[in-house]
């Protein structure tokens, strides 16, 4: 996830799914009636980064999309959350100019911003890994501070804060906390997409071994594993039955219940230890599949 400050976009009025989903909670500021904002802002973010040249996506791309959003989205409802959309139109696939322009130089291949995921196309296997893992961020909670300004009787976005992404919590006057829990719970979330879309897509779309690639991909490995090793902690102190399904709950309706059932059980040089530990992609695909029954 990266911001850029400031930003100024549009804030086109625009008719949307009824189960489009943008953000959980929207704090509207720099107005002194936000209800004059009416119809203008009905929650939808504008691709501010103002994409000219955008690639047609595939029907690999476009297939692995449903698939993923059908996935995430039964494990939002094993939390209590409703289903969601997220139009296909958020995904913005671009050649290595435009996103260079888009996102800077030296970026990681994929960049989410304000709702909106952008996706170097390169190697097949790599834009699915990105595609996952930006998707799962958008189906995340998702609290924003917004700055709107009145011009001319139009209105501008002018700011935009994350109060809170996931498990990144970046409330004002508080240090920002989360950021690797968010990741790693972003790639977990994503892991279970990749299973399913390497289950439709072999023989098809892809081969075996890409499908092994695929169901093994893990970014923020070390991450990852430090969420394997807080579960086990929580079970074997008794504290949470399910505790990945408390931690992902946690990362769809933006509570905090995992880090407080946690409280008092962990010293931090633990943490640092697990942190450090060097685990291989198929240690967490076996762990994996003994949590998604
Ligand atoms: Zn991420």
């Amino acid at each position: 996830m990266t911001t850029t400050n400031p930003v100024t976009a549009d804030l086109a009025s625009k008719r949307l799914a009824s189960d489009e989903k943008w953000m959980d909670v929207a704090i509207i500021c720099g107005l002194d009636d936000e209800s004059r904002l009416g119809d203008r802002f009905n929650g939808a973010l504008p691709d501010f980064k103002r994409v000219t040249a955008e690639l047609e996506k595939s029907d690999l791309m476009s297939e692995a999309l449903t698939i993923a959003l059908d996935i995430i989205n039964d494990l939002r409802r094993r939390c209590g959350c409703p289903r969601v959309s997220i139009s296909p139109d958020r995904f913005h696939f671009l050649n290595d100019e435009e996103y260079e322009r888009v996102a800077g130089p030296n970026s990681p291949d994929a960049i989410a911003v304000l709702g909106h995921v952008y996706v170097r196309v390169s190697d097949t296997m790599i834009n699915l890994q990105d595609l996952t893992h930006g998707l799962a961020h958008l189906l995340s909670y998702w609290e924003l501070e917004i700055e709107v300004e009145e011009v001319d009787g139009d209105f501008r976005l002018v700011d935009f804060r994350r109060s809170r992404i996931g498990l990144f919590n970046g409330a004002p006057n508080e240090t920002p906390t989360g950021v690797g829990l968010n990741e790693a719970m972003t790639e977990l979330v994503a892991s279970y997409a990749r299973q399913a879309i390497a289950k439709a897509f072999i023989g098809r779309h892809l081969d075996e071994d890409q499908c092994i690639w695929l169901q093994k991909a893990f970014g923020y490995a070390p991450h990852v594993n430090l969420v394997w090793a807080l579960c086990e902690r929580l079970t074997s102190a008794g504290r949470a039955k399910s505790p990945l399904k408390l931690l992902m709950s946690d990362y769809f309706r933006g509570t905090n219940s995992f880090v407080e059932a946690l409280n008092g059980l962990v010293p931090t040089k633990d943490l640092l230890a697990v942190y450090e530990t060097n685990t291989s992609a198929a240690d967490f695909v076996d762990r994996h599949e003994l949590i998604i029954d």
